[in-house]
């Protein structure tokens, strides 16, 4: 496993002060200490991992990522058990598609057991920033990595820069939203960008974002890029229907993100008594069966929130539709707690997903 070196802070936060920011953390208020760093130079790989205070970084204003935007992400979470232990949720998953993110943006590709590493490492350093697991508080972890590259020249970068920092995530409560059917945006086409967690996805799709709040809904739910009738997912997380038939039906994997959460809970239907199912859905399907109710429940699912329930749709053709009767199912919720208990050692971890690190 790769060895961090650790150049420790001068200015570690005070226990009280860092007490009163767990207290009431919210989200991405305080960050940690330290964060761990791995740069790569074209030619010479990738250099001394290492761990180092969180400061600002000196980056030339001519540097790629500022430019032509070559950045990918990731995104989870370490728990904290009642006996105190800290675990890590399926690392190796957030790893694997780290690597095919890197590979889709013609980035450096980093090995699976730095990026493992440089999470562990970081989180046994940063462990007292970790929350107790009262209302599913956690320390989110960020990796991520920019082409470092000063140069204006299009192509790919030759020096990037690998990081992780953390913040810790206060108690969550899993509102439920309504979801907005954009006719002015799509999200990811065929051949796109759509299965890498990169940022300019994201910058691509703030603007249909504010439409969604303008519309009265708190998401948005993208239609396929090339024929705008295929149901692909929401703004940060995947989507799954639950039928009258018990089928826990969604989208197939092609231009949509795959979600580590998303795999888990199909993983976990058939304890749920559901059958999970991945096929192409249409938007008059799901609508329709909303309508009608051969489509019981929605819920939107993802590492930050887990399972979000939709409770609603709002569209130009349509105009507004509930879902059910406006709340919550009782299958999203029973997912939701399942998922839950399993991250926080309250449930039977029977699929090996826990990775213990402290
Ligand atoms: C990260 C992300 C998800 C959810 O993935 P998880 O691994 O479950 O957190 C879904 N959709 C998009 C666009 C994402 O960026």
């Amino acid at each position: 496993m790769a060895q961090f070196s650790i150049n420790r802070t001068t200015t570690p936060t005070a226990d009280a002060a860092r007490k009163a920011a767990l207290a009431d953390p919210g989200f991405g208020r305080y960050y940690v200490d330290h964060m761990a760093v791995v740069d790569y130079i074209g030619g010479d790989g990738w250099q001394e991992p290492r761990i180092v205070p969180t400061t600002e970084w000196a980056l030339h204003p001519a540097s790629a990522v500022l430019h032509y935007g070559q950045e990918i992400f990731e995104g989870m979470k370490a728990y904290r058990h009642d006996d105190n232990s800290i675990w890590l949720f399926r690392p190796e998953r957030n790893a694997a598609r780290f690597v095919n993110s890197a590979r889709r943006m013609g980035m450096a590709v980093l090995p699976e057991d730095i990026f493992l590493a440089s999470v562990e490492e970081l989180v046994k350093l940063e462990h007292e920033w970790v929350p107790v697991s009262e209302n599913e508080q956690s320390l989110y972890l960020r990796p991520f990595m920019i082409a470092s590259e000063p140069y204006l020249g299009v192509r790919e970068a030759n020096t990037y820069r690998y990081a992780v920092i953390a913040t810790p995530a206060g108690p969550y409560y899993s509102e439920p939203v309504k979801l907005w059917i954009t006719p002015n945006y799509t999200r990811a086409a065929p051949g796109g960008t759509g299965t890498a967690k990169c940022g300019g996805n994201y910058a691509a799709s703030l603007i249909a974002t504010e439409e969604a709040y303008a519309n009265g809904c708190g998401q948005v739910l993208w239609l396929d890029g090339a024929e705008r009738k295929w149901v692909e997912e929401c703004g940060t997380m995947n989507i799954m229907f639950v039928t009258a038939d018990g089928e826990l039906l969604t989208p197939q994997l092609g231009t949509i993100l795959p979600g580590v959460t998303r795999e888990s809970i199909l993983k976990l239907a058939a304890d749920h008594d559901l059958k999970p199912v991945e096929r192409m859905i249409s938007i008059d399907e799901v609508l329709d069966g909303v309508g009608n109710g051969q489509i019981a429940e929605v819920f939107a699912c993802g590492t930050a929130a887990v399972v979000t329930p939709i409770t609603g749709f709002n569209s130009p053709d349509r105009g507004p539709q509930e879902v059910g009767d406006g709340t919550p199912g009782r299958k999203t919720r029973e997912i939701r707690q399942h998922l839950v208990d399993i991250q926080y050692g309250r449930a039977e971890d029977k699929h090996g997903w826990m990775r213990r690190v402290l």
